[in-house]
């Protein structure tokens, strides 16, 4: 969805959309789409400045950094942005520095593409070390079963002696 941003209303834009993997450009090497991204969205602005507000809410597939598993969880988000042309780039870099904020976006020409900034927004929702639940025990060190589906038989202590892999081989 493009935005005109000398276009942009007194009363601002609004934008209530769902849109598939495709339309946010989510390639399925970033994760999975297990629904549609339903975006609420209000575009204002103040110059040549342009604020974004608004929520993304979908349900994406992950895989659980402990047990390997893959499973849906669900994204709800709620952001703030603040765009600003790429020509006062510089200068509010300086600024941003200073204030150890680096909240403010730049864009360039007047034409926008909004979606790109939609889909960072869902990107940085995305947990970095997903869990299938916050105690998932994992996998099993030795056998490589994983411990959700119940205990293995192998002996904790075999995990923590750093020659029981090699044992366990020669078995
Ligand atoms: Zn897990
Ligand atoms: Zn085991």
């Amino acid at each position: 969805m493009k935005i005109i941003v000398s276009k942009i209303p007194k009363e601002g834009i609004e934008i209530h959309s769902s849109v598939d993997a495709t339309g946010l450009n989510i390639d399925s090497s970033d994760f999975i789409l297990n629904d549609n991204v339903h975006i609420d969205a209000l575009i204002n602005k103040d110059g040549d400045i342009f604020f974004v507000d608004g929520s993304i809410k979908t349900v994406i597939q992950v895989t659980c950094s402990r047990c390997a598993m893959d499973f849906p969880y669900p994204v709800y988000t709620v952001f703030h942005c603040h765009e600003e042309p790429v020509s006062s780039a510089n200068k509010d870099m300086d600024m941003a520095l200073k204030r150890g904020d680096m909240d403010v976006d730049h864009y360039a020409g007047d034409e926008v593409e909004i979606n790109n900034l939609f889909r960072e927004q869902l990107i940085l929702a995305v947990p970095m070390y997903p869990l299938c639940r916050p105690d998932c025990p994992g996998l099993c060190l030795i056998c490589g079963h994983n411990l959700n589906n119940g205990n293995c038989g192998c002996k904790k202590e075999d995990a923590d002696n750093p020659f029981a892999v090699i044992k366990k081989l020669f078995e």
